[in-house]
């Protein structure tokens, strides 16, 4: 099988090391530079892609009408897409409390979505 050789920039730290990769197919023979955090952000990358996501959910009775949400831990790169047209179909009440959790284990992942922020109740004048 083909040896290939494959630049991967991690991005754990602000170093941003440059990783000399060598694969056989999918099988990581070595990794050259960096220290062992960027070694293991290799095997992630190249193994199991995930990224933190950021978005936002509707939110009912608010004083704003988009509540700000995170994910608990990086996600599957590949159902990125999936999150964020589930997060569409969200709608929280208020009060929210920021780390409340909006969406708990999305899309069977394990991890949770959580509020960036405190939303209050809308005033009522009269
Ligand atoms: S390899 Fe280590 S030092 Fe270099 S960017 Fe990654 S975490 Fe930072």
């Amino acid at each position: 099988m083909a040896t290939i050789l494959e630049k991967v920039i991690c991005v754990t730290c602000p170093k941003g090391c440059t990783l000399e990769v060598t694969l056989e197919g999918d099988t990581i023979i070595k990794v050259e530079n960096g220290c062992k955090r960027g070694h293991e952000y290799v095997h992630q990358e190249l193994t199991d892609p995930r990224r933190m996501v950021a978005s936002s959910v509707q939110v009912k009775g608010g004083l704003h009408p988009l509540l700000p949400v995170y994910t608990s831990a990086p996600f599957p790169k590949a159902r990125i897409q999936e999150l964020l047209s589930a997060l569409r179909q969200v709608e929280v009440n208020t009060p929210v409390k920021m780390d409340d959790i909006v969406l708990r284990n999305a899309l069977g992942t394990g991890i949770d979505i959580h509020a960036s922020r405190d939303v209050k109740e809308e005033a009522i004048t009269s």
